[in-house]
């Protein structure tokens, strides 16, 4: 998701921090040539692109004033990511403390107040209300409450769900509500934002991998698991 208003500007010493960072995961070959700003999207997301030699990483604008081992952590997280590689625990320890201190989760919660687009996109192929209610009894007993369920306005690039507990809220991107995507694909991405609702504890809006071990484990137990997982994949080839 992306903002309004409030405009990129460069990371002060980025690419030094990008190539160090690169160096530090082990990451194989010549390093891309960094381009790094601070980005207003609505969550607490990063992305990197890569053309022709060069990479441009995006780091979210919540992070402008974080301590030096946060960026750090939040680019090792990132490469890692990007190049395939498991990211050292320290990094991972580090954010995920400052994705979940009090003061981060409250300006969080600020900047998607301002920068959340309160629009929803009207279903083209899929009813995700009736999908919710059957996946509801299947997998909770009946008993989870229906937050607000939506359509991105936007195709997103790499998540395909989030669900917003500031706006209680399940949004799924509009990519899959498409007749080409399996309906267990639509499922397992409704089921996974379901677990978020179940578990309000679990840290749902890094972008990253920060779920438990049992989190997963839930997760796993939904009937086309692998299939699912294996469809998304091939989407982001
Ligand atoms: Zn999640």
């Amino acid at each position: 998701m992306k903002s309004s208003g409030e405009a990129p500007a460069p990371v002060p010493g980025g690419q030094q921090l990008l190539q160090r960072m690169f160096t530090r995961l082990g990451c194989h070959g010549q390093p891309p040539h960094f381009t790094v700003e601070f980005y207003p999207y609505a969550n607490l997301t990063h992305t990197v692109r890569f053309r022709k030699g060069a990479a441009r990483v995006r780091l979210s604008d919540l992070l402008r004033d974080a301590p030096r081992e946060v960026l750090e952590a939040a680019a090792g997280l990132l490469l890692a990511r990007a190049y395939n590689l498991r990211a050292p625990r320290e990094l991972r320890e580090c954010y995920r403390r400052f994705c979940l201190a009090p003061e981060t989760q409250r300006r969080l919660a600020q900047l998607r107040q301002r920068r959340c687009r309160p629009m929803l996109r009207q279903a083209d192929h899929f009813d995700m209300a009736a999908m919710f209610e059957q996946l509801n009894r299947r997998y909770f007993a009946g008993g989870l409450r229906r937050p607000q369920l939506g359509w991105s306005v936007r195709s997103w690039q790499v998540q395909m769900g989030s669900f917003d507990p500031t706006l209680d809220r399940i949004v799924l991107s509009r990519r899959l509500d498409r007749a080409d995507v399996p309906r267990f694909v639509v499922e397992y991405v409704l089921y996974h934002e379901m677990l978020h609702v179940k578990h309000p504890g679990e840290m749902a809006r890094c972008g990253l991998r920060v779920h438990s071990k049992a989190f997963r484990a839930e997760e796993r137990r939904f009937a086309h698991y692998d299939e699912a997982r294996h469809w998304l994949e091939r989407l982001h080839d």
